[in-house]
């Protein structure tokens, strides 16, 4: 039986559940609380869990796919397969300065303070960029560091910007674009690489159909 890590509650859950539904598999999905779901008709088993905590399971092998957004993949770099990009949940990684600051490029946050969720896209991004700056690791809300004189700049996903702009902040550059992706175990089992075969032709046909 395939285990099969999707986020709980959150912009990747219902794409994901669709998904799975469209290629004919079928599973309890109602958000009440459960953690597990057992297919009645095709041998896999759901769990819901944290997006972050995706990548983990499925290096470990406690769950043999995920779906997780390949800002999270890349992020906690775990050692994981890349099976296939999904098309959904699309965003992007943005850096943003208050509103009334120029912008000449990257190099003006050389030695600056850059608050961010995502140390490590950002600190890759600085390192090709030649910059080096002070990353504040922060886990939620990051737009308010700027106003409250915790950084200079920020980093964060931005999908209207809206957020961003009740918070005075303006975006000045895209560093990483980002879809959900399915994600397998380094070594999956003979059994269990068929059953992926199964899913990933099913998912092809979806997609097929959708295009
Ligand atoms: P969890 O409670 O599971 O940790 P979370 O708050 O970290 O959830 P979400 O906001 O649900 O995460 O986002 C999950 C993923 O969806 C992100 O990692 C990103 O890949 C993608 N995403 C984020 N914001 C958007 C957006 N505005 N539009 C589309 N996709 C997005
Ligand atoms: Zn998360």
């Amino acid at each position: 039986m395939l285990r099969i890590a999707i986020q709980k509650s959150g912009r990747l859950s219902d794409d994901s559940i669709k998904l799975f539904k469209e290629c004919g598999i079928q599973f309890d999905s109602s958000s009440s609380g459960k953690l597990k779901s057992i297919s009645a008709n095709f041998p896999a088993e759901f769990l819901f869990l944290r997006d972050d905590d995706i990548p983990g399971y499925v290096e470990d092998g406690v769950a043999d796919l995920g779906i997780v957004g390949e800002n999270v993949y890349t992020e906690t770099g775990r050692q994981v397969t890349v099976v296939h990009k999904l098309g959904f949940s699309k965003c992007r990684l943005s850096l943003a300065i208050p509103r009334g600051t120029q912008w000449n490029g990257v190099e003006d946050l050389q030695g600056r303070g850059i608050a961010t969720s995502y140390p490590r896209i950002l600190g890759n991004y600085l390192k090709e960029n030649g910059v080096e700056a002070d990353i504040h690791e922060i886990s939620g809300s990051v737009e308010i560091a700027p106003s409250i004189g915790l950084a200079d700049a920020v980093c964060d996903i931005v999908s209207s910007g809206s957020t961003l702009l009740s918070n005075g902040l303006k975006e000045v550059e895209v560093i990483y674009r980002s879809e959900a992706i399915l994600i397998a175990a380094p070594n999956l089992s003979e059994e269990k690489a068929l059953l992926l075969d199964k899913i990933m032709f099913r998912i092809k046909a979806v997609q097929a159909a959708q295009n």
